[in-house]
Protein backbone atom coordinates (compact mmCIF):
# COMPACT_ATOMS: atom_id res chain seq x y z
CA UNK A 1 0.00 0.00 0.00
CA UNK A 2 1.43 3.39 -0.99
CA UNK A 3 2.35 5.74 2.06
CA UNK A 4 1.93 9.34 2.02
CA UNK A 5 2.68 11.69 5.05
CA UNK A 6 0.87 15.33 5.55
CA UNK A 7 1.99 17.12 8.28
CA UNK A 8 0.20 19.94 9.88
CA UNK A 9 -3.20 19.08 9.10
CA UNK A 10 -6.03 17.23 10.59
CA UNK A 11 -7.40 14.64 8.44
CA UNK A 12 -11.04 13.73 8.60
CA UNK A 13 -12.98 10.95 7.20
CA UNK A 14 -14.49 12.13 4.36
CA UNK A 15 -12.83 14.68 3.58
CA UNK A 16 -10.46 15.59 0.25
CA UNK A 17 -7.27 16.33 0.78
CA UNK A 18 -3.96 17.26 -1.53
CA UNK A 19 -0.67 15.60 -1.41
CA UNK A 20 2.40 17.57 -0.49
CA UNK A 21 4.23 19.27 -3.38
CA UNK A 22 7.74 17.33 -3.06
CA UNK A 23 5.39 13.74 -3.76
CA UNK A 24 3.36 14.88 -6.66
CA UNK A 25 6.17 13.23 -8.69
CA UNK A 26 6.55 10.38 -7.22
CA UNK A 27 2.77 9.45 -7.08
CA UNK A 28 2.12 10.56 -10.74
CA UNK A 29 4.85 9.95 -12.30
CA UNK A 30 6.89 6.55 -10.48
CA UNK A 31 3.72 5.13 -8.91
CA UNK A 32 1.46 6.35 -12.09
CA UNK A 33 -1.15 6.74 -9.24
CA UNK A 34 -4.97 7.65 -10.83
CA UNK A 35 -8.33 8.26 -9.57
CA UNK A 36 -9.65 5.09 -7.63
CA UNK A 37 -6.13 3.58 -6.45
CA UNK A 38 -5.90 2.81 -2.48
CA UNK A 39 -3.20 4.63 -0.74
CA UNK A 40 -2.40 5.38 2.81
CA UNK A 41 -2.01 8.95 4.28
CA UNK A 42 -0.81 9.88 7.84
CA UNK A 43 -0.23 12.48 9.53
CA UNK A 44 3.02 12.07 11.36
CA UNK A 45 1.68 12.60 14.99
CA UNK A 46 0.07 8.91 15.40
CA UNK A 47 -2.44 9.10 12.78
CA UNK A 48 -3.74 7.42 9.82
CA UNK A 49 -6.27 6.74 7.08
CA UNK A 50 -6.68 5.10 4.18
CA UNK A 51 -7.54 6.61 1.33
CA UNK A 52 -8.70 7.04 -2.52
CA UNK A 53 -7.41 9.12 -5.28
CA UNK A 54 -9.72 11.19 -6.67
CA UNK A 55 -7.76 13.15 -8.99
CA UNK A 56 -3.71 12.43 -10.29
CA UNK A 57 -1.72 14.93 -12.70
CA UNK A 58 1.17 16.68 -12.93
CA UNK A 59 -0.04 19.39 -11.19
CA UNK A 60 -2.28 17.49 -8.10
CA UNK A 61 -3.04 14.66 -6.43
CA UNK A 62 -6.26 14.68 -4.31
CA UNK A 63 -7.33 11.89 -1.77
CA UNK A 64 -10.63 11.32 -0.75
CA UNK A 65 -9.79 10.35 3.34
CA UNK A 66 -12.13 7.26 4.40
CA UNK A 67 -11.52 4.89 7.87
CA UNK A 68 -8.82 5.46 9.99
CA UNK A 69 -5.99 2.78 10.88
CA UNK A 70 -5.30 0.89 13.71
CA UNK A 71 -2.18 2.66 15.17
CA UNK A 72 1.30 1.08 15.09
CA UNK A 73 3.04 2.93 18.05
CA UNK A 74 4.63 1.42 21.44
CA UNK A 75 3.78 1.87 24.66
CA UNK A 76 7.09 2.84 25.13
CA UNK A 77 8.68 5.52 23.62
CA UNK A 78 12.44 4.99 23.39
CA UNK A 79 15.00 7.60 22.78
CA UNK A 80 17.85 6.54 21.40
CA UNK A 81 21.12 8.42 22.05
CA UNK A 82 23.37 7.37 19.42
CA UNK A 83 27.24 8.38 18.92
CA UNK A 84 27.98 9.56 15.84
CA UNK A 85 29.41 7.02 13.80
CA UNK A 86 31.59 6.94 10.35
CA UNK A 87 29.80 7.39 6.71
CA UNK A 88 26.43 6.32 6.12
CA UNK A 89 25.90 3.53 8.84
CA UNK A 90 23.80 6.51 10.54
CA UNK A 91 21.29 5.57 8.10
CA UNK A 92 21.63 2.42 8.38
CA UNK A 93 20.85 2.96 12.37
CA UNK A 94 18.02 5.14 11.60
CA UNK A 95 16.36 2.82 9.26
CA UNK A 96 16.43 -0.22 11.68
CA UNK A 97 15.52 2.14 14.53
CA UNK A 98 12.33 3.49 12.89
CA UNK A 99 11.28 -0.22 12.24
CA UNK A 100 11.70 -1.35 15.62
CA UNK A 101 9.65 1.60 16.84
CA UNK A 102 11.67 4.53 18.20
CA UNK A 103 9.95 7.70 19.46
CA UNK A 104 13.32 9.80 18.92
CA UNK A 105 16.67 10.24 17.87
CA UNK A 106 19.18 12.11 19.44
CA UNK A 107 22.76 12.06 17.64
CA UNK A 108 25.57 12.81 19.99
CA UNK A 109 29.56 13.33 19.71
CA UNK A 110 31.91 11.30 22.16
CA UNK A 111 35.57 11.04 22.48
CA UNK A 112 35.90 9.14 19.77
CA UNK A 113 33.58 10.52 17.62
CA UNK A 114 34.43 10.84 14.09
CA UNK A 115 35.53 15.17 13.80
CA UNK A 116 32.73 17.48 12.85
CA UNK A 117 33.07 19.04 9.64
CA UNK A 118 30.98 22.36 11.14
CA UNK A 119 27.32 23.75 11.26
CA UNK A 120 26.53 23.60 7.19
CA UNK A 121 27.19 19.87 7.11
CA UNK A 122 25.45 18.57 10.05
CA UNK A 123 22.48 20.62 8.84
CA UNK A 124 22.29 19.07 5.54
CA UNK A 125 22.96 15.29 7.56
CA UNK A 126 19.99 16.16 9.23
CA UNK A 127 18.07 16.83 6.47
CA UNK A 128 19.30 13.75 4.81
CA UNK A 129 18.65 11.88 8.44
CA UNK A 130 15.19 13.16 8.33
CA UNK A 131 14.32 12.21 5.02
CA UNK A 132 15.04 8.46 6.02
CA UNK A 133 13.28 8.71 8.63
CA UNK A 134 10.27 9.19 6.83
CA UNK A 135 10.87 6.61 3.96
CA UNK A 136 11.27 3.97 6.83
CA UNK A 137 8.16 5.44 8.98
CA UNK A 138 6.30 4.84 5.28
CA UNK A 139 7.68 1.86 4.67
CA UNK A 140 6.58 -0.38 7.87
CA UNK A 141 3.61 2.34 7.72
CA UNK A 142 3.78 3.90 11.47
CA UNK A 143 1.87 7.34 11.28
CA UNK A 144 3.88 9.25 14.00
CA UNK A 145 7.19 10.15 12.60
CA UNK A 146 9.99 9.65 14.68
CA UNK A 147 11.98 13.14 15.79
CA UNK A 148 15.81 13.36 14.30
CA UNK A 149 17.41 15.98 16.39
CA UNK A 150 20.56 18.23 15.92
CA UNK A 151 23.85 16.53 16.28
CA UNK A 152 24.46 17.85 19.99
CA UNK A 153 27.51 16.95 22.39
CA UNK A 154 28.47 15.03 25.16
CA UNK A 155 27.63 17.11 27.69
CA UNK A 156 24.11 18.57 27.15
CA UNK A 157 23.14 14.61 26.67
CA UNK A 158 24.66 14.03 29.91
CA UNK A 159 22.08 16.55 31.28
CA UNK A 160 19.41 14.99 30.21
CA UNK A 161 19.92 11.26 31.86
CA UNK A 162 17.98 12.35 34.79
CA UNK A 163 14.98 13.26 33.17
CA UNK A 164 14.17 9.58 32.67
CA UNK A 165 15.24 5.86 32.90
CA UNK A 166 18.58 5.51 31.14
CA UNK A 167 20.43 2.76 30.12
CA UNK A 168 23.59 2.49 28.64
CA UNK A 169 25.03 -0.30 27.05
CA UNK A 170 28.55 -1.03 27.46
CA UNK A 171 31.42 -4.13 26.39
CA UNK A 172 33.25 -3.52 29.30
CA UNK A 173 30.82 -3.90 31.76
CA UNK A 174 30.70 -7.70 33.14
CA UNK A 175 28.37 -7.73 36.12
CA UNK A 176 24.72 -6.22 34.84
CA UNK A 177 23.04 -7.73 31.46
CA UNK A 178 20.51 -5.89 30.01
CA UNK A 179 18.36 -9.52 29.79
CA UNK A 180 18.52 -9.75 33.44
CA UNK A 181 17.55 -6.19 33.93
CA UNK A 182 14.56 -6.21 31.60
CA UNK A 183 13.35 -9.63 33.93
CA UNK A 184 13.21 -7.62 37.13
CA UNK A 185 10.04 -6.72 37.95
CA UNK A 186 9.32 -3.10 37.56
CA UNK A 187 7.27 -0.06 37.91
CA UNK A 188 5.44 0.14 33.99
CA UNK A 189 8.05 1.79 31.97
CA UNK A 190 6.38 4.60 29.52
CA UNK A 191 9.47 5.79 27.94
CA UNK A 192 13.18 4.83 28.26
CA UNK A 193 16.60 6.55 26.98
CA UNK A 194 19.35 4.20 25.44
CA UNK A 195 23.00 5.61 24.64
CA UNK A 196 24.86 3.86 22.39
CA UNK A 197 28.93 4.40 21.85
CA UNK A 198 30.75 5.10 18.67
CA UNK A 199 33.15 1.94 16.73
CA UNK A 200 35.46 2.79 19.38
CA UNK A 201 33.57 2.66 22.21
CA UNK A 202 32.67 5.01 25.16
CA UNK A 203 35.52 6.49 26.57
CA UNK A 204 35.96 5.01 30.37
CA UNK A 205 35.69 8.70 31.67
CA UNK A 206 32.26 8.67 29.54
CA UNK A 207 30.89 5.80 31.40
CA UNK A 208 31.84 7.08 34.48
CA UNK A 209 30.12 10.58 33.67
CA UNK A 210 26.45 8.91 32.47
CA UNK A 211 26.77 6.90 35.44
CA UNK A 212 27.00 9.49 37.63
CA UNK A 213 24.04 10.89 35.90
CA UNK A 214 21.74 8.32 36.75
CA UNK A 215 22.21 5.55 33.87
CA UNK A 216 22.59 2.00 34.45
CA UNK A 217 25.38 0.26 32.77
CA UNK A 218 24.82 -3.15 31.12
CA UNK A 219 26.15 -5.94 28.93
CA UNK A 220 24.57 -7.33 25.72
CA UNK A 221 26.16 -10.83 26.25
CA UNK A 222 29.75 -11.93 25.14
CA UNK A 223 30.38 -10.94 21.65
CA UNK A 224 31.46 -6.92 20.85
CA UNK A 225 28.79 -5.63 18.78
CA UNK A 226 29.20 -3.16 16.30
CA UNK A 227 27.50 0.25 16.99
CA UNK A 228 24.50 -0.38 14.65
CA UNK A 229 24.38 -3.64 15.33
CA UNK A 230 24.09 -2.79 19.73
CA UNK A 231 21.63 0.01 18.52
CA UNK A 232 19.46 -2.43 17.19
CA UNK A 233 19.95 -5.40 19.42
CA UNK A 234 18.95 -2.87 22.39
CA UNK A 235 16.11 -1.01 20.82
CA UNK A 236 14.59 -4.66 20.34
CA UNK A 237 15.30 -5.87 23.47
CA UNK A 238 13.74 -3.35 25.41
CA UNK A 239 10.55 -3.24 22.76
CA UNK A 240 10.36 -6.68 23.08
CA UNK A 241 9.83 -6.70 27.24
CA UNK A 242 8.24 -3.16 27.98
CA UNK A 243 7.08 -2.20 24.89
CA UNK A 244 4.89 -4.13 21.32
CA UNK A 245 7.86 -6.21 19.61
CA UNK A 246 6.70 -9.30 21.83
CA UNK A 247 4.33 -11.02 19.20
CA UNK A 248 2.11 -11.82 21.71
CA UNK A 249 -1.87 -10.84 21.56
CA UNK A 250 -3.64 -9.63 18.56
CA UNK A 251 -1.98 -7.10 16.31
CA UNK A 252 -4.65 -5.32 14.27
N1 LIG B 1 35.18 -0.40 22.34
C1 LIG B 1 34.94 -1.35 21.38
C2 LIG B 1 33.71 -1.44 20.53
C3 LIG B 1 32.61 -0.50 20.70
S1 LIG B 1 31.16 -1.18 20.09
C4 LIG B 1 36.11 -1.62 20.53
O1 LIG B 1 36.52 -0.76 19.74
O2 LIG B 1 36.58 -2.73 20.68
C5 LIG B 1 30.11 0.22 19.91
C6 LIG B 1 29.05 0.39 20.98
O3 LIG B 1 28.15 -0.69 20.95
C7 LIG B 1 29.58 0.45 22.39
O4 LIG B 1 29.97 1.75 22.77
C8 LIG B 1 28.39 -0.05 23.20
O5 LIG B 1 27.50 1.02 23.48
C9 LIG B 1 27.74 -1.04 22.28
N2 LIG B 1 28.15 -2.44 22.48
C10 LIG B 1 28.72 -3.27 21.59
N3 LIG B 1 28.86 -4.52 22.07
C11 LIG B 1 28.33 -4.51 23.30
C12 LIG B 1 28.15 -5.50 24.31
N4 LIG B 1 28.54 -6.75 24.16
N5 LIG B 1 27.57 -5.10 25.46
C13 LIG B 1 27.17 -3.84 25.65
N6 LIG B 1 27.31 -2.87 24.73
C14 LIG B 1 27.88 -3.18 23.58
Amino acid sequence: MHYFFIEGETLTGGAETALPEKDINHAYRVLRLKAGDEVVVADGLGKARQGRITLSSPQKVLVLLGEEKAPAESPLKVTLFQSLVKGDKMDLIIRQAVELGVYRIVPFITGRSIPQRGRQQDEKKLVRWSSKARSAAAQCQRAFLPTIEPVCAFQSVLSRVAECRSLVPWEEEKAASLGDLLKQPHSEEKAVFLFVGPEGGFARSEIEALVKAGAEKVHLGPRILRSETAAAAVITMVQAAWGDLSGEGECT
